[in-house]
């Protein structure tokens, strides 16, 4: 009987693994299964280009129907609940899928942290479906006001594409960071540049400030200022699915603790968010990140050959290639290769490397046309004057 291998996951980690175990599954060597609770895999940091109209969401999401014919796999569209490592059986919601090897790649999803008022009440971004329900949500009424708790990454690409989409109504957009610095895991002065480029672009934007309460209507924060007619937008954080806690090594903050070789367990693997990999000598997992879910993916596949061939496993030794944070007028900042860069070339790196991870090359097509179209749109905002929110920034 052929080796069967089941990816658990259509995100980065789970098709670079596909891509990476195919050439033999079209031999007729492997028996690949992948599951995926929707049909679609969503674009992740595309996500706030599509809430801020820079970028169609078809451009942002890949059909896993078409995974089954590139890539020789079998598709079942299913959530995993667990892994038995004893019965070597995947739990799902339409059965069990039976496995010699499974690579856990279930990412991780926005953490609203036990509270029933955020799952109530919030909208999130975490995926192409939400990602919709926010753009309907300014659409219907645009000069509602938002309130984005967390002012990492994703809440700051965030407000600034809201700007953009609620155009040219001004709603109050406001962004509440926990700590004293936005995007605090970049250095000090990528963080300057993004309060000051938020707050140009409108944003009011409030550090040390929690969001301790929200209903259907109201926003309250922890300073007790009540936002009426607010909807809230959670972005601060999130958290592996419970599939990866739950394997035999346990959990490393909440993602599946592994070896150097990405096992988690006698023929089980992880990799990308879901997967706590540490670096030799550090004490910390890996950050999540596109790069390192790519990597992961393709690493995990490998070592899944190596054992099925009695090779020797390879260890994972991903490589930081850096990180950009975009914002919707153009103006954003990261580092390539260890260099900062500022401004349009960090919008364009951020385009071009969306384009090229995209998984076909009409994705990539779609991505670098809507990125160009989108050019416009965002000089609008660097042409107008500072707004009323510069008024409190210190030029360093
Ligand atoms: C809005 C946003 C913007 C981002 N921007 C960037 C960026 O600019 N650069 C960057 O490097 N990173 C960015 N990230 C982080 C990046 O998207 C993740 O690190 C990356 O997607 C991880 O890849 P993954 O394959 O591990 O997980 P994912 O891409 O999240 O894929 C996981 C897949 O598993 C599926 N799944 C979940 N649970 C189960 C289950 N129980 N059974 C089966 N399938 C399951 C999910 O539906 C999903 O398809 C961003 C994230 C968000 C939310």
């Amino acid at each position: 009987m052929k080796p069967r291998v089941v990816i658990l996951g259509g995100g980065f980690a789970g098709l670079w693994s596909a891509r990476t175990l195919a050439r033999r599954a079209r031999a007729g060597q492997l028996d690949v299964t992948l599951i995926n609770p929707r049909p679609t895999s969503d674009f992740h940091p595309l996500l706030p280009d599509v809430v801020g109209g820079r970028v169609r969401r078809a451009s942002a999401t890949y059909d896993l129907r078409q995974a089954e014919q590139r890539w020789a796999l079998t598709f079942r569209q299913a959530e995993a609940t667990d892994v038995d490592a004893d019965r070597r059986v995947v739990k799902t919601t339409d059965g069990d899928v039976p496995f010699d090897h499974v690579i856990v790649a279930t990412g991780a999803q926005t953490n609203v942290r036990g509270r029933g008022d955020l799952r109530a009440h919030a909208l999130t971004l975490d995926s192409a479906r939400n990602a919709e329900s926010i753009i309907r949500t300014a659409t219907r009424d645009p000069a509602a006001a938002f309130v984005i708790a967390g002012g990492g990454p994703t809440g700051v690409e965030l407000a600034t594409n809201l700007r953009l989409r609620c155009w040219p109504h001004r709603p109050r957009i406001v962004l509440a960071e926990f700590l004293s610095r936005l995007c605090s895991l970049l250095p000090e002065s990528h963080s300057r540049y993004v309060l000051r480029n938020v707050r140009r672009m409108d944003t009011d934007v409030r550090l040390e400030t929690t969001v301790e309460a929200v209903d259907g209507s109201t926003v309250v924060l922890c300073d007790g200022e009540r936002i009426a007619g607010a909807r809230l937008i959670w972005a601060a954080g999130v958290a592996p699915g419970a599939v990866a806690r739950k394997l035999p090594r346990g959990d490393r903050n909440g993602r599946a603790a592994t070896d150097e070789y990405l096992q988690a367990g006698e023929g089980i693997w992880a990799a990308g968010d879901a997967a706590g990999f540490v670096r030799p000598g550090e004490s910390r997992p890996i950050r999540m990140s596109v790069q390192h879910a790519i990597g992961g993916g393709v690493a995990a596949a490998r070592n899944v050959l190596g054992a099925i061939g009695g090779r020797d496993l390879q260890p994972f030794r991903p490589l930081d290639l850096g990180y950009i944070v975009p914002m919707a007028n153009g103006l954003s900042c990261g580092t390539a290769l260890g260099v900062p860069v500022f401004g349009a070339p960090a919008t364009a790196l951020h385009y071009v490397m969306s384009g090229f991870r995209s998984q076909a090359p009409g994705k990539t097509a779609g991505v670098l046309t809507d990125a160009l179209s989108s050019y416009l749109d965002a000089r609008r905002f660097n042409s107008r004057p500072p707004s009323a929110h510069d008024a409190s920034y210190n030029n360093p």
